[in-house]
């Protein structure tokens, strides 16, 4: 017998209604390129996205079809995640910190016929186009007329302004109706591990995904809210916060392409955040400056961290403002948020070193996705000590690629994440490395987190990465490759000497070279393949 409720499909298009009508006043407010801050509230945001539903229509944009962006964070790029979705059409975010090549590739693979930039990724679009001819039917500038700065686009594309496009709509049609599990956006992985490739959310994926999101227990969402997504909309969704913001009615404050830390930390004191979201290696820049100037937060009062293993020394460095920073965990194929770290009654009352080493820990499963460790003889004990592979199952974990045929679930459902990590008695999941990051001497693995994390917890060292290499003896050793703090010049041999007694005596580095920056790839993660490339090539 089925129950007698309503029977409503889980669309996207439901929350920008659902804030116009009950948050019509809430706030998103943007930096622009100029710098300049500027104001729109739930209200206008859906009014617009339902102009511009009308305008991708009139631009040939059909249900199914793929639509780019590549854009930082802004009101006109929330409406466009709202029209695009809304109407069917699949919103593709871009990484405009991909190279030209790689973004070519993507825009012929997904087949996007429009492309929505931001007037400083112009010239970007324009080349990336031209990589895939045939393919861009037209860019659409997001800003004025006049902010279309002229250079001639790719033969059969047409240039228009966004706001141009807007104030000639006139009718703004209604939200249509359709299947919960319509495809609603796509995001290709950032390639660190090969070839992007496309993951291809719906929107039920999207909305459960939204809702836990909100949960007190993940970003902790509500009304009176105030949060900075520092990060990108074309990473992952902004990890949902563009939907899980207006759920609740939380005022959305967008930084554009400012990240830097005095534009990020402007934005959090005159804005009043209480809450910001975004990879560890922001966060590090900010606390960097926050020492060096002596500046405080006004109101800031949480950080959740993501993308990479949240280092112990910014958690205490955070601590010491009066922050708490907490990490998550997951990846684009899963929405992306798995796993968070917030406390159990069981945990609650932790303190001092204990406290720290559970805040390194990448946290337990949300309520809607599973998380697993699997060993040579199936699932790991929760003993916090055998480790095996991450995998997750769940209502946001992708089941396959955009058209691409090979299968990625096991054959239980589950997806391999290619992290390693155990799980302890309480149900966290600590990471001990990615999969192909682990390092392996005289038959024992060697955590490159845990060196890493050793590393930076040195009072000169402001990041650090380890890498393997090949030894004849062990097979393989660490090398550790720091980044000194501003003003510091550490003897890497003192650097070594830190992590005697701190790991186990096979887990030494042998070496410890001293580099002026590491390489980040298009979402802040160290690349460890250029690490590889740079410190491993072979000497004449
Ligand atoms: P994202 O866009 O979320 O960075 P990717 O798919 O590029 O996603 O990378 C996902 C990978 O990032 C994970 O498989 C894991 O290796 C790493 N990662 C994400 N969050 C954490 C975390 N909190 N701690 C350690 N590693 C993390």
């Amino acid at each position: 017998m089925l129950g007698l409720m309503q029977r409503r499909e889980l669309l996207i298009s439901s929350i920008i209604v659902h804030a116009a009508r009950h948050h019509g006043a809430g706030e998103v407010v943007s930096r622009r390129e100029n710098g300049a801050l500027v104001r729109t509230t739930y209200a206008e945001v859906e009014l617009r996205a339902r102009k511009l539903m009308g305008i991708l229509a009139e631009l040939g944009v059909k249900f199914g079809d793929r639509v780019a962006t590549l854009a930082m964070n802004s009101d006109r790029h929330l409406e466009l995640y709202y029209a695009i979705s809304g109407m069917g059409a699949v919103c593709h975010t871009i990484n405009p910190r991909l190279s030209m090549d790689d973004i070519g590739y993507i825009l012929g693979h997904a087949e996007d016929g429009l492309l929505f930039v931001d007037p400083g990724f112009l010239p970007l679009a324009v080349g990336a186009a031209a990589k895939a001819p045939g393919v861009v039917r037209a860019i659409v500038v997001l800003g004025e007329e006049a902010e279309i700065k002229p250079g001639p686009p790719p033969p059969g594309v047409r240039l228009h302004a966004y706001e141009t496009l807007l104030a000639q709509a006139n009718i703004a049609p209604d939200w249509p109706v359709f299947d919960e599990n319509t495809a609603s956006g796509l995001c290709y992985t950032s390639g660190t591990t090969g070839r992007p490739k496309g993951v291809l959310y719906s929107h039920r994926s999207s909305l459960l995904h939204a809702f836990a999101v909100a949960l007190p227990d993940v970003v902790g969402l509500r009304a009176t809210s105030r949060v900075l997504p520092v990060v990108p909309m074309f990473h992952v969704n902004a990890w949902g916060l563009p939907y899980a913001a207006p759920m609740t009615g939380a005022t959305l404050l967008m930084p554009g392409r400012q990240l830097d830390p005095v534009a990020v930390l402007h934005l959090i004191n005159v804005e009043r955040a209480d809450v910001a979201v975004g990879v560890p290696t922001v966060w590090n820049a900010l606390l960097a400056h926050m020492r060096a100037t002596g500046e405080r937060f006004d109101t800031l009062k949480r950080v959740m961290s993501g993308g990479a293993a949240l280092p112990r020394a910014l958690v205490e460095g955070f601590a010491e403002l009066g922050v708490h920073a907490f990490q998550g965990w997951g990846m684009t194929e899963t929405s992306p948020v798995v796993t968070l770290n917030a406390p159990k009654p069981a945990t609650a009352d932790q303190s001092g070193a204990v406290a720290l080493d559970h805040a390194c820990k990448q946290g337990r499963a949300l309520f809607g996705a599973d998380v697993r460790v699997l060993g040579g003889d199936g699932e790991v004990p929760w003993d916090g000590r055998t480790p095996g592979e991450v995998s997750c199952a769940g209502h946001w974990i992708a089941s396959g690629y955009f058209r691409h045929e090979s299968e990625i679930l096991s054959r239980d459902g589950w997806l391999p994440t290619g992290d390693v990590g155990v799980i302890d008695a309480n149900g966290y999941l600590k990471l001990t490395d990615r999969g192909k990051d682990l390092i392996k001497s005289g038959g024992e693995w060697i955590s490159s987190i845990e060196l890493e994390n050793i590393a930076v917890s040195h009072p000169d060292v402001a990041e650090a990465a380890a890498i393997a290499v090949p030894d004849d003896k062990w097979g393989e050793r660490p090398l550790v490759i720091v980044v000194p703090r501003t003003g510091k010049t550490p003897d890497p041999e003192a650097i070594r000497a830190w992590f005697a007694g701190r790991v186990a005596k096979y887990a030494m580095p042998d070496r410890v070279a001293i580099a002026e920056e590491l390489p980040h790839g298009a979402t802040g993660k160290v690349l460890k393949t250029e690490l590889r490339r740079l410190y491993l090539a072979p000497t004449e």
